[in-house]
């Protein structure tokens, strides 16, 4: 041991026992937000290497710094297991998150000006597909699609007709609270009608659709963006599909277009996921985390739940709280002191506002990267049901909390120390 290189605790125990308090959190509490996971201690080690030293602007061996002899193999290992995992023609692994990653395709296709379109937030798309306070509904024309008022799913028809009058360079297709599957061959017959280069954005769905359990738009849409550390369970970071032809241009927006040094700690968690993804035993996980949520719907919908779109295909739920008297933001601070962790989310056509909005959203990646099955989803109903019901019971709140303790202490999480 070098003495003179004091480990965390020693150098400031503030931030150890932060630490500390986080894992202690994230054991003893259920995580449903969709969006989250738990990454394998194997990911936190090779993120937590020597890997964050180094500096590699450029790509394997196209570099602007010597010393890239080890960075390059990390590089084109995580490429090559996420060219199998996906079927990809090309990959890139260097963008910093999910954003930066769509940064990037508006950055290889469009000028500042064009119109653009991607499914509306409140609607369940990301802040990144053309909304009004995001740089992409700024520096771009946006004209966002809906979902049909009728049954909550993605209007098609009026994705066809928008674009027929609007023409836009790019559409982006994929969703962050939307618990249906894609179309993507609908969505690219629209793109060619137009002429429009058309983005996949997978980002909470990696993990489904690198298994099957979600069909794949890699090979249909031009580029495919994704994170890495939602349902794909990798360390937090970004990734991008594309075909051949569209390579070069994407490559150069990523670097030098967005980015200088790529964060190789990241791209090494990446390719440890990848791994781990390419296992028989992550296509079972995949399956469990739909059937979970299949599962915990339908006994929402048996205690009176409003479910948008009646159900799920994927990962997660909205629920509507309108019918049950609680604002979102209610009932999701009263599951927080319960030991239940969501977010609270607008619902397709919300009259409140998005602070405060009517709808729940829940998702069963976490719980099920725990282990935890349908008779947890059932529990899980139960309390939910309890909570929402008297979301100002602190004696109730307070039970449920020591009863989701108890039992997150037979489901170890992965990577959490306790
Ligand atoms: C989460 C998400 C992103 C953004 O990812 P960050 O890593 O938070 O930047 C982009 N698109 C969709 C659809 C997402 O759900």
């Amino acid at each position: 041991m070098n003495l003179l290189d004091p480990s965390l605790s020693e150098v400031d125990p503030t931030l150890a026992r932060l630490i500390d308090e986080e894992n202690r959190r994230e054991h003893e509490t259920l995580r449903l937000i969709p969006s989250e996971n738990y990454a394998s201690r194997a990911v936190m080690e090779a993120t937590g290497s020597c890997l964050t030293n180094k500096y590699s602007e450029g790509y394997a061996r196209k570099r602007y710094y010597e010393g890239q002899h080890v960075i390059d193999q990390v590089e084109e290992l995580a490429i090559a297991r996420l060219k199998t995992l996906f079927g990809a023609e090309h990959v890139n692994v260097q963008p910093y998150s999910g954003s930066p990653a769509n940064l990037a395709v508006y950055l290889a296709f469009c000028n500042p000006g064009d119109t653009v379109m991607g499914l509306a937030l409140p609607a369940g798309g990301h802040l990144t597909h053309g909304h009004s306070v995001s740089i992409t509904g700024r520096y771009f024309k946006s004209v966002p699609y809906g979902v049909r008022r009728s049954d909550g799913r993605i209007d098609l028809d009026e994705v066809r007709a928008l674009a027929k009058e609007h023409r836009p360079k790019l559409i982006f297709c994929g969703t962050t609270a939307y618990p249906r599957q894609l179309d993507f061959a609908a969505f690219r017959s629209i793109a060619d009608e137009v002429g429009a280069i058309l983005a996949a954005d997978i980002a909470h769905i990696a993990g489904l659709v690198c298994t099957g359990v979600h069909p794949s738009p890699v090979g249909i849409a031009d580029v495919v963006t994704s994170t890495t550390h939602k349902t794909f369970r990798g360390p937090r970071g970004g990734m991008l599909f594309c075909k051949k032809e569209h390579a070069s241009v994407l490559d150069r927006a990523v670097f030098p277009g967005l980015q200088g040094g790529p964060h190789n700690h990241t791209t090494a968690g990446i390719a440890v996921a990848a791994q781990e993804a390419l296992s028989p035993s992550f296509r079972t996980y995949a399956e469990a985390i739909v059937d979970n949520a299949r599962t915990l719907g339908e006994e929402l919908v048996a205690r009176g739940f409003a479910v948008v779109t009646g159900g799920t295909d994927n990962h997660l739920l909205l629920l509507d709280l309108t019918n049950k008297g609680v604002t979102g933001k209610v009932a999701s601070k009263a599951l927080d002191r319960a030991g239940i962790v969501a977010n609270y989310n607008a619902v397709p056509f919300d009259p409140r506002k998005p602070f405060d909005p009517s709808g729940v959203r829940l998702g069963t990646p976490a719980v099920t990267s725990r282990g935890m099955g349908r008779d947890v989803m059932v529990l899980l109903a139960n309390w939910i049901d309890q909570v929402v019901k008297e979301p100002a019971n602190d004696a109730l709140l307070d039970r449920v909390a020591l009863d989701v303790k108890a039992l997150c202490a037979s489901y170890p999480a992965p990577g959490i120390k306790i």
